[in-house]
């Protein structure tokens, strides 16, 4: 078989039907920002209806009281994992310094660099900050700057769609969940309420699963996204989790008041 028959038989595979061995049922994780009773209150809720793989779309610490434990958990559940911004800085990563951050996130940041164990830094360290997988592309940030850019706009998300050929683009960052859809060259759609379920169907989809650990769209709840990747379905859910306990760590280890009670609220 010549490499040209070779080529065209495996694009030939590509559009069969979904292998049975791919991932379809997934669910999407994001910004867990070392909130260690929100991420478990986010995996019980996944075991309940267990989906094939779990993707986390990066900052795994960051903000919280817990960046090891959350490292050790997220690495043992997920089977896709991405580098966020907060990870990078406390990494101590070239490009990427502690004077991009506000105070708050700056004060945090040098505490997690100081508490990360070996294990963490390895694992963290082997992260990149976007994946591709079968129909999807992945980022922490957007496909312009995977680590920084936030897709927060019509233009970002018109931006991400160009820049990306994959029928679903994933992102974090934001702690925003966000459902946008490119139909006619015109992005639609915004934030993602509760409960929110999205037929994907053949269209181009952007979506944002909010954050586990810091949501900033008012609800306190930890968020994630459920994907259906067969039946091109999606729905945001949210999980109540013990946000006191989180902030009585958070004062504990004597970062900075704000971030614990910003939990409260959800912003
Ligand atoms: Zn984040």
């Amino acid at each position: 078989m010549s490499q040209r028959n070779q080529a065209a038989t495996s694009q030939a595979a590509a559009a069969a039907p979904i292998p049975q061995n791919l991932a379809v049922r997934i669910a999407v994780i994001s910004d867990i920002h070392a909130n260690l009773y929100a991420l478990e209150a986010v995996f019980a809720e996944i075991e309940r209806d267990p989906p094939d793989e779990i993707w986390c779309l990066g900052d795994t610490v960051g903000y919280g009281p817990r960046p090891n434990e959350c490292c050790a958990l997220v690495q043992e559940r997920s089977s896709l994992v991405l580098v966020g911004n907060h990870d990078l800085v406390a990494l101590g990563s070239a490009d990427v310094t502690v004077e991009d951050f506000n105070p708050e996130a700056a004060a945090a940041s040098i505490w997690t660099s100081s508490e990360l164990s070996p294990g963490s830094r390895e694992f963290l360290s082997s992260l990149a900050p976007q994946a591709e997988r079968e129909g999807a592309a992945l980022f922490h940030g957007s496909p312009s700057d995977p680590v920084w850019d936030y897709v927060i706009t019509d233009l970002a998300a018109e931006e991400a769609f160009a820049l990306t050929q994959a029928s679903l683009i994933l992102v974090g960052h934001s702690h925003v969940p966000t459902a946008l859809a490119l139909a006619d060259d015109v992005v639609q759609g915004g934030v993602a309420s509760t409960g929110f379920e999205a037929d994907l169907g053949p269209g181009r989809w952007l979506l944002n699963p909010g954050s586990v650990g810091q949501p900033r769209d008012g609800d306190a709840r930890a968020a994630y996204l459920r994907l259906d990747l067969g039946l091109r379905q999606a729905s945001f859910e949210r999980v109540a989790y013990s946000v006191d306990r989180t902030q009585a760590e958070i004062r504990e280890r004597g970062l900075p008041d704000a971030l614990a009670d910003r939990l409260a609220l959800g912003v």
